[in-house]
């Protein structure tokens, strides 16, 4: 099973992307939380990263490529992998498309989750998420415990320097103008499914299975 979730910031592509990693027991490779971790380190891709990320710009293709390619060829994406946050650029796509081809490990869907803008910068803005163990809430939605800690590992929590409404205008422009693209080209391929992403997380988990269903079955 290897599958890629298009979708803009916010539509909970993270969340679903960890119960696919769950059932199908495959890595999720989120293109996202590998640069926030490189910046937390302070490795030379964090350094080139981390402007871009802050101003809610893309980072440029050539790293976000080679980066990814990297990340697949690892001996645990061989069984297969979750994409959470890549491709977002036409560029990225074909790329990656290229890529896949030589190592002979063709996609089994793109799956879009769309909900709409007014939802999305609601959700974010009040998104919280766990520095230790990157577990996320939301004050509307799943609100933390009273001490603000985490419910799981008790870290502190905190909000995202690009969850700030100014930035995440920016960030849902360079969704339309950037990413929109992306869904073309996989529904070009057939292999683009489309799926609503409002309703709880269990709901969205159950349509997503189901638009999958055909993909898995053939
Ligand atoms: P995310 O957690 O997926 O919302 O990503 C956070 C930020 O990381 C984005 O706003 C971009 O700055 C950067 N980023 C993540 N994935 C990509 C990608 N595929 N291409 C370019 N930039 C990316």
């Amino acid at each position: 099973m290897r599958l890629i979730l298009l979708g803009a910031p916010g539509v909970g592509k993270g969340t679903q992307a960890n119960l696919l990693a769950r059932k199908f027991a495959i890595p999720k490779v989120a293109t996202g939380d590998i640069l926030r971790a490189a910046v937390q380190e302070g490795t030379e891709i964090g350094i080139r990263a981390k402007r871009y990320m802050d101003a809610g710009e893309l980072v440029p293709d050539k790293l976000m490529v080679e980066l990814v390619e990297d990340r697949l060829a690892q001996a645990d994406c061989r069984g297969g992998f979750v994409l959470d946050g890549f491709p977002r650029t036409l560029h990225q796509a074909q790329k990656l498309d290229k890529f896949l081809q030589q190592s002979q490990m063709p996609i089994t869907a793109a799956v879009s989750i769309e909900v709409e803008q007014a939802e999305i910068v609601r959700r974010l803005t009040h998104r919280r998420i766990c520095r230790h163990c990157g577990q996320d809430y939301n004050l509307i939605y799943n609100p933390p415990p009273e001490d603000n800690k985490c419910r799981i590992c008790g870290g502190e929590l905190y909000q995202r320097e690009d969850d700030k409404e100014e930035t995440i205008v920016r960030r849902l422009q360079v969704y339309r103008t950037e990413t929109e693209p992306v869904k073309k080209f996989y529904a070009k391929k057939s292999k683009l499914k489309i799926v609503r992403g409002s309703g709880s997380t269990e709901e969205v988990f159950e349509n997503l299975l189901a638009a999958l269903t055909p993909a898995i079955c053939t």
